[in-house]
Protein backbone atom coordinates (compact mmCIF):
# COMPACT_ATOMS: atom_id res chain seq x y z
CA UNK A 1 0.00 0.00 0.00
CA UNK A 2 1.70 3.24 -0.73
CA UNK A 3 2.67 5.94 2.16
CA UNK A 4 0.36 8.55 2.82
CA UNK A 5 1.33 11.61 1.68
CA UNK A 6 2.25 13.73 5.55
CA UNK A 7 2.43 17.15 5.66
CA UNK A 8 5.87 17.86 5.35
CA UNK A 9 7.33 20.17 8.31
CA UNK A 10 9.84 22.67 8.51
CA UNK A 11 12.92 22.27 10.02
CA UNK A 12 15.14 25.50 10.97
CA UNK A 13 18.73 25.33 9.82
CA UNK A 14 21.68 27.65 9.61
CA UNK A 15 24.47 27.81 6.45
CA UNK A 16 27.36 29.56 5.89
CA UNK A 17 26.82 32.14 3.17
CA UNK A 18 30.15 34.37 2.35
CA UNK A 19 30.57 34.48 6.13
CA UNK A 20 27.43 35.37 7.56
CA UNK A 21 25.45 32.93 9.23
CA UNK A 22 22.16 32.85 7.80
CA UNK A 23 19.02 30.52 9.02
CA UNK A 24 16.46 28.79 6.81
CA UNK A 25 13.41 26.69 6.90
CA UNK A 26 13.77 23.85 4.98
CA UNK A 27 10.64 21.90 3.96
CA UNK A 28 11.51 18.14 1.90
CA UNK A 29 9.30 17.29 -0.29
CA UNK A 30 8.39 13.56 -2.04
CA UNK A 31 8.56 13.83 -5.13
CA UNK A 32 10.30 17.03 -5.74
CA UNK A 33 13.19 16.71 -8.36
CA UNK A 34 15.66 19.87 -7.50
CA UNK A 35 16.09 22.26 -4.42
CA UNK A 36 14.33 25.63 -4.68
CA UNK A 37 14.87 28.54 -2.54
CA UNK A 38 14.31 31.85 -1.96
CA UNK A 39 13.35 35.17 0.73
CA UNK A 40 9.98 35.83 2.55
CA UNK A 41 9.40 38.58 4.88
CA UNK A 42 9.97 35.52 7.70
CA UNK A 43 13.09 34.75 6.66
CA UNK A 44 15.06 32.18 3.68
CA UNK A 45 12.83 29.33 3.16
CA UNK A 46 14.34 26.07 1.28
CA UNK A 47 12.97 23.06 -0.49
CA UNK A 48 14.05 20.11 -0.74
CA UNK A 49 13.83 16.29 -2.57
CA UNK A 50 13.35 14.00 0.11
CA UNK A 51 16.87 12.20 -0.10
CA UNK A 52 18.83 15.24 -1.01
CA UNK A 53 21.99 15.82 1.65
CA UNK A 54 22.49 18.12 4.25
CA UNK A 55 26.25 18.58 2.10
CA UNK A 56 24.07 18.97 -1.20
CA UNK A 57 21.63 21.55 0.16
CA UNK A 58 24.41 23.62 1.76
CA UNK A 59 26.20 23.50 -1.94
CA UNK A 60 23.18 24.82 -3.82
CA UNK A 61 22.81 27.59 -1.00
CA UNK A 62 26.49 28.27 -1.14
CA UNK A 63 26.94 28.43 -4.83
CA UNK A 64 23.50 30.94 -4.83
CA UNK A 65 24.73 32.34 -2.07
CA UNK A 66 25.24 35.87 -3.15
CA UNK A 67 21.61 36.82 -5.16
CA UNK A 68 20.49 34.85 -1.54
CA UNK A 69 21.68 37.52 0.26
CA UNK A 70 20.46 40.74 -1.71
CA UNK A 71 17.08 38.80 -1.13
CA UNK A 72 17.65 38.57 2.15
CA UNK A 73 18.42 42.06 2.27
CA UNK A 74 15.68 43.26 0.02
CA UNK A 75 13.30 41.60 2.60
CA UNK A 76 14.71 43.19 5.83
CA UNK A 77 12.87 46.15 7.31
CA UNK A 78 13.78 49.25 5.95
CA UNK A 79 16.38 51.40 7.60
CA UNK A 80 13.96 54.36 9.43
CA UNK A 81 15.32 58.30 8.73
CA UNK A 82 16.21 60.10 11.72
CA UNK A 83 15.99 63.82 12.18
CA UNK A 84 18.78 65.48 9.89
CA UNK A 85 18.60 62.54 7.57
CA UNK A 86 18.29 63.13 3.64
CA UNK A 87 15.75 61.46 1.84
CA UNK A 88 14.92 61.58 -1.78
CA UNK A 89 11.44 62.81 -3.72
CA UNK A 90 12.20 62.98 -7.18
CA UNK A 91 15.01 65.16 -7.92
CA UNK A 92 14.73 67.21 -4.76
CA UNK A 93 16.53 66.15 -1.24
CA UNK A 94 14.70 66.82 1.66
CA UNK A 95 15.32 66.88 5.22
CA UNK A 96 13.79 65.28 7.89
CA UNK A 97 12.64 67.14 10.90
CA UNK A 98 11.21 65.79 13.92
CA UNK A 99 8.53 67.95 15.32
CA UNK A 100 6.78 67.76 19.03
CA UNK A 101 3.36 67.42 17.47
CA UNK A 102 1.09 67.83 14.37
CA UNK A 103 1.04 66.14 11.61
CA UNK A 104 3.24 65.37 9.21
CA UNK A 105 3.94 67.14 6.01
CA UNK A 106 5.67 68.38 3.24
CA UNK A 107 7.60 72.01 2.98
CA UNK A 108 8.86 72.02 -0.37
CA UNK A 109 10.06 75.53 -0.37
CA UNK A 110 11.90 75.03 2.98
CA UNK A 111 13.35 71.18 1.34
CA UNK A 112 12.18 69.29 4.93
CA UNK A 113 10.10 66.61 5.74
CA UNK A 114 8.22 67.53 9.41
CA UNK A 115 7.38 63.86 10.91
CA UNK A 116 5.74 64.04 14.73
CA UNK A 117 8.63 62.92 16.77
CA UNK A 118 6.60 60.63 18.71
CA UNK A 119 6.33 58.75 15.75
CA UNK A 120 9.18 55.93 15.82
CA UNK A 121 10.27 52.78 13.36
CA UNK A 122 7.23 51.26 11.33
CA UNK A 123 5.27 54.79 12.27
CA UNK A 124 8.00 56.49 10.68
CA UNK A 125 8.12 55.09 7.69
CA UNK A 126 4.35 54.60 7.12
CA UNK A 127 3.80 58.05 7.26
CA UNK A 128 7.28 58.86 4.95
CA UNK A 129 5.07 56.29 2.00
CA UNK A 130 1.58 58.33 3.04
CA UNK A 131 3.51 61.53 1.45
CA UNK A 132 5.09 59.74 -1.02
CA UNK A 133 2.28 58.13 -2.32
CA UNK A 134 0.36 61.66 -2.20
CA UNK A 135 3.41 62.59 -4.33
CA UNK A 136 3.41 59.54 -6.26
CA UNK A 137 -0.90 60.32 -7.35
CA UNK A 138 -0.20 63.71 -8.30
CA UNK A 139 3.17 63.96 -9.94
CA UNK A 140 2.69 60.35 -12.24
CA UNK A 141 -1.14 60.92 -12.84
CA UNK A 142 0.43 64.24 -14.53
CA UNK A 143 2.70 62.30 -16.51
CA UNK A 144 0.65 59.86 -17.20
CA UNK A 145 -1.65 62.41 -18.82
CA UNK A 146 1.28 64.04 -20.61
CA UNK A 147 2.61 60.94 -22.14
CA UNK A 148 -1.13 59.82 -23.25
CA UNK A 149 -1.37 63.41 -25.02
CA UNK A 150 1.51 62.81 -26.95
CA UNK A 151 0.95 59.52 -27.98
CA UNK A 152 -2.84 59.56 -27.95
CA UNK A 153 -4.11 57.19 -25.40
CA UNK A 154 -5.12 58.09 -22.07
CA UNK A 155 -5.12 55.59 -18.96
CA UNK A 156 -8.74 54.60 -17.71
CA UNK A 157 -7.53 55.17 -14.51
CA UNK A 158 -3.85 55.88 -12.87
CA UNK A 159 -3.00 53.65 -9.50
CA UNK A 160 -0.67 53.79 -7.25
CA UNK A 161 0.83 50.23 -5.42
CA UNK A 162 3.53 48.24 -4.08
CA UNK A 163 4.20 45.60 -5.52
CA UNK A 164 7.67 44.00 -5.10
CA UNK A 165 8.40 42.62 -8.46
CA UNK A 166 7.47 45.15 -10.83
CA UNK A 167 7.73 48.74 -11.19
CA UNK A 168 4.64 49.11 -13.51
CA UNK A 169 1.44 47.37 -15.34
CA UNK A 170 -1.04 48.03 -17.64
CA UNK A 171 -4.35 46.30 -17.28
CA UNK A 172 -6.49 45.05 -20.68
CA UNK A 173 -9.24 47.72 -19.24
CA UNK A 174 -6.56 50.57 -19.44
CA UNK A 175 -5.64 51.11 -16.19
CA UNK A 176 -1.74 52.38 -15.18
CA UNK A 177 -0.62 50.93 -11.81
CA UNK A 178 2.70 52.36 -10.86
CA UNK A 179 4.64 51.80 -7.56
CA UNK A 180 4.53 54.27 -5.05
CA UNK A 181 8.33 53.83 -4.48
CA UNK A 182 9.35 55.54 -7.82
CA UNK A 183 8.39 58.74 -6.45
CA UNK A 184 11.98 57.80 -4.47
CA UNK A 185 13.66 58.07 -8.02
CA UNK A 186 14.94 60.64 -10.48
CA UNK A 187 11.94 62.09 -11.98
CA UNK A 188 13.04 61.09 -15.35
CA UNK A 189 13.14 57.61 -14.33
CA UNK A 190 10.21 57.92 -12.82
CA UNK A 191 8.58 59.44 -16.37
CA UNK A 192 10.11 56.60 -18.37
CA UNK A 193 8.06 54.54 -15.81
CA UNK A 194 4.51 56.09 -16.31
CA UNK A 195 5.56 56.58 -20.53
CA UNK A 196 6.40 52.38 -20.69
CA UNK A 197 2.89 51.83 -19.24
CA UNK A 198 1.26 54.24 -21.00
CA UNK A 199 2.93 52.72 -24.64
CA UNK A 200 1.23 49.28 -23.68
CA UNK A 201 -1.98 51.19 -23.82
CA UNK A 202 -1.15 51.10 -27.70
CA UNK A 203 1.29 47.98 -27.69
CA UNK A 204 0.54 45.49 -25.12
CA UNK A 205 4.35 43.45 -25.91
CA UNK A 206 7.69 44.92 -26.19
CA UNK A 207 7.85 45.24 -29.80
CA UNK A 208 10.48 47.29 -31.87
CA UNK A 209 6.69 49.41 -32.09
CA UNK A 210 6.62 49.90 -28.54
CA UNK A 211 10.32 50.46 -28.04
CA UNK A 212 9.91 53.44 -31.17
CA UNK A 213 7.21 55.25 -28.86
CA UNK A 214 9.13 54.89 -25.68
CA UNK A 215 12.09 56.07 -27.73
CA UNK A 216 10.07 59.34 -28.84
CA UNK A 217 8.08 59.55 -25.66
CA UNK A 218 11.38 59.87 -23.58
CA UNK A 219 14.51 59.45 -25.31
CA UNK A 220 16.63 58.75 -22.17
CA UNK A 221 15.12 55.46 -21.25
CA UNK A 222 17.90 53.51 -21.75
CA UNK A 223 19.73 55.24 -19.52
CA UNK A 224 16.36 55.11 -17.28
CA UNK A 225 16.37 51.62 -17.47
CA UNK A 226 19.92 50.89 -16.42
CA UNK A 227 19.55 53.14 -13.62
CA UNK A 228 16.66 51.01 -12.31
CA UNK A 229 18.53 47.75 -12.99
CA UNK A 230 21.36 48.48 -10.29
CA UNK A 231 19.72 51.14 -8.30
CA UNK A 232 15.94 49.41 -7.85
CA UNK A 233 17.06 47.75 -5.09
CA UNK A 234 17.74 51.06 -2.76
CA UNK A 235 13.85 51.84 -3.94
CA UNK A 236 12.74 48.71 -2.23
CA UNK A 237 14.95 49.51 0.73
CA UNK A 238 13.30 52.44 1.37
CA UNK A 239 14.25 56.26 1.79
CA UNK A 240 17.59 56.41 3.57
CA UNK A 241 18.85 53.42 1.18
CA UNK A 242 17.32 55.10 -2.01
CA UNK A 243 19.08 58.63 -0.69
CA UNK A 244 22.63 57.07 -1.77
CA UNK A 245 21.60 56.16 -5.26
CA UNK A 246 23.32 58.37 -8.15
CA UNK A 247 21.13 60.63 -9.98
CA UNK A 248 21.16 60.02 -13.85
CA UNK A 249 23.56 59.18 -15.82
CA UNK A 250 25.51 56.69 -13.54
CA UNK A 251 27.94 54.09 -13.94
CA UNK A 252 27.19 50.45 -12.66
CA UNK A 253 29.00 49.62 -9.77
CA UNK A 254 31.03 46.86 -10.68
CA UNK A 255 30.65 44.24 -7.23
CA UNK A 256 26.87 44.51 -7.73
CA UNK A 257 24.45 42.31 -9.85
CA UNK A 258 21.40 44.18 -11.87
CA UNK A 259 18.35 42.96 -10.50
CA UNK A 260 15.80 41.76 -12.68
CA UNK A 261 11.87 43.05 -13.02
CA UNK A 262 9.54 42.91 -14.77
CA UNK A 263 8.09 46.15 -16.02
ZN1 LIG B 1 6.20 46.44 -20.22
Amino acid sequence: MPRRNSPATAVVHAADLDGHSVSYRLTRHVGQRRIRMWATPDGLRVTAPRRASGAQIERALRANSRWLRQQIDDWAPAPVPSDGDTIPLGDARLVVRLVGSGRSGLDRAAGVVRLPEGLEGAGRLAALERIYRREARSVFGALCARHGAALGAQPARVRITDPRSRWGSCSSTGTVSLSWRLAMAPSIVASSLCAHEVVHLLVPNHSRAFRDHLERLVPEVAACEAWLSWHGRALLRGPLAAAAAPSLPAAAPADRQPISRSL
